[in-house]
């Protein structure tokens, strides 16, 4: 067979394969022995479309359609991939799709995707980005994550100035809170920058690209990697020693909020042998019309010493958090996997689950394909619209509300610090020797 027909051919293999388990897998034979009058279920429906319906299977040969998603419009690239819109052709809800040519990934950097896929799917917080699915082809990876669409900080700082100090509040405080979590879960992000920090339409904040991040056994255990972007990298990882991972997050906060409240960083330099230098002296100087809770706060982060650094829950109780009502419910872990619908006896699931198990049952999801799906964890379709639905319900229900203000907080007038306004900084990854 000519190596484009094989191509062709294996690529469209692929899209039988990712029909889900049970009943509803297309057979020719099946359709045309069925009754005219029994009535497909949504998923049956456009199970059979992808098996039999010629622009759709065109569509999946092509790339506009990956499992049950319609690829749209470009809405991102990184370093290592390319970010697209897309929509679940049965929930119609929007998410996001970042994709990687598998054969651009050297050995480390698919050590690295296997890491941000395993740590993706073992965290559920409202403020870090949420990862639905992962989806393989011969030639490409796919995670479908939710769908940020406010765009990231970084840009917006960089248009509109640096952020009020109620802002900056209300975006740390969300910041806080997702990387604690992260923490209480021994995952270290190594890579948190103002690219990396998404607001959702309603102005939520989701932590995003765990492509550095890390698992470590506990939280004193000793790293070896630099990760990141020099900017926002801890002295300590400007030392050719090995570091640990929390305070190495918690300096990157500080460098954040410095650009959050003042819409520049802290230790600029032309070359990063130049910003190293900047970075080990520590010297940064702080504009007076920051308040002085913040740069109380800003000044216990930024300690050269990782272990005079402010800790997670000493920021929590600082001053100028204080007025921030920062608690939302962290929903449990076992509720991102379906099959506790089946588990769970009368009366047992919540109001969100209920709700999410009425819509499954109406777009033709059955507990036979909840169970057939399980071993496919995070790559099992049933599971993305299950993860999906979730998402979506919980939202409605306020889970990405924004932490609300108690008490007068003073608001510095907008002076927008126009440096540094397209520069964006790439991370990058090499061991310490
Ligand atoms: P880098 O290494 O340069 O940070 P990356 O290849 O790891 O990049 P991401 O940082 O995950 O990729 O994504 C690149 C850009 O795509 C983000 O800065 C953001 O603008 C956009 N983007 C990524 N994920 C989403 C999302 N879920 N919703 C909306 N936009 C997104
Ligand atoms: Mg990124």
């Amino acid at each position: 067979m000519p190596e484009k027909a094989r191509q062709r051919s294996t690529q469209v293999y692929q899209h039988y394969l990712y029909t889900v388990t049970d009943s509803s897998e297309c057979s020719s034979e099946k359709e045309e022995d069925e009754e005219p009058s029994k009535r497909l279920t949504p998923l049956e429906k456009l199970t059979l479309e992808m098996c039999k319906d010629e622009n759709t299977v065109k569509e999946l040969t092509v790339g506009k359609r990956v499992g049950f998603y319609k690829v749209r419009g470009q809405i991102g690239c990184g370093n290592f991939s390319k970010v697209k819109l897309a929509t679940h052709a049965l929930t119609k809800d929007k998410v996001a799709v970042k994709i990687m040519d598998k054969m651009r990934l050297d050995v480390q950097t698919q050590r690295m995707l296997t890491r941000e896929i395993s740590n993706m799917e073992s965290l559920y917080h409202p403020n870090l980005l949420q990862l639905f699915e992962v989806l393989e082809t011969p030639s490409r990876l796919y995670l479908i994550l939710e769908f940020a669409g406010g765009g990231d900080l970084h840009t917006r700082i960089s248009s509109g100035g640096k952020l009020t100090d109620l802002e900056s509040k209300i975006v740390f405080a969300q910041i806080l809170s997702a990387v604690k979590y992260m923490h209480e879960n021994n995952i270290i992000h190594r890579d948190l920058k103002a690219e990396n920090v998404l607001y959702t339409t309603n102005g939520c904040i989701k932590v995003a690209d765990f492509g550095f991040s890390t698992k470590v056994n506990n939280r004193n255990q000793a790293l070896d990697t630099f990760c990141g972007s020099p900017p926002y990298a801890a002295p300590e990882l400007f030392k050719d020693d090995s570091y640990i991972g929390p305070p190495v997050d918690v300096w990157a906060m500080g460098v954040l909020l410095f650009f959050m409240v003042t819409g520049s960083l802290p230790f600029r330099a032309d070359t990063v042998p130049k910003l190293r230098q900047s970075v080990l002296e520590g010297a940064y100087v702080l504009p007076i019309w920051v308040s002085a809770p913040c740069q109380r706060l800003i000044r216990g982060i930024l300690k050269p010493e990782p272990s005079e650094r402010c800790a997670l829950d000493q920021m929590l109780g600082c001053e100028w958090l204080l007025p921030v009502e920062l608690f939302r419910p962290i929903p449990p872990l076992y509720q991102l996997n379906p099959i506790h619908l089946l588990e769970a006896g009368p009366g047992e699931l919540d109001r969100d689950q209920e709700e999410v198990k009425g819509i499954l049952e109406k777009l033709g999801v059955t507990p036979e394909h909840i169970l057939n799906n399980q071993g496919k964890r995070i790559r099992s379709p049933i599971n993305g619209v299950y993860r999906i639905l979730l998402h979506r319900v919980k939202r409605n229900r306020g889970a990405e509300s924004v932490p609300s203000i108690s008490g007068v907080v003073k608001d510095p007038k907008r002076d927008s610090l126009r440096a540094y306004r397209n520069l964006r900084h790439s991370s990058k990854l090499c061991a310490l020797s």
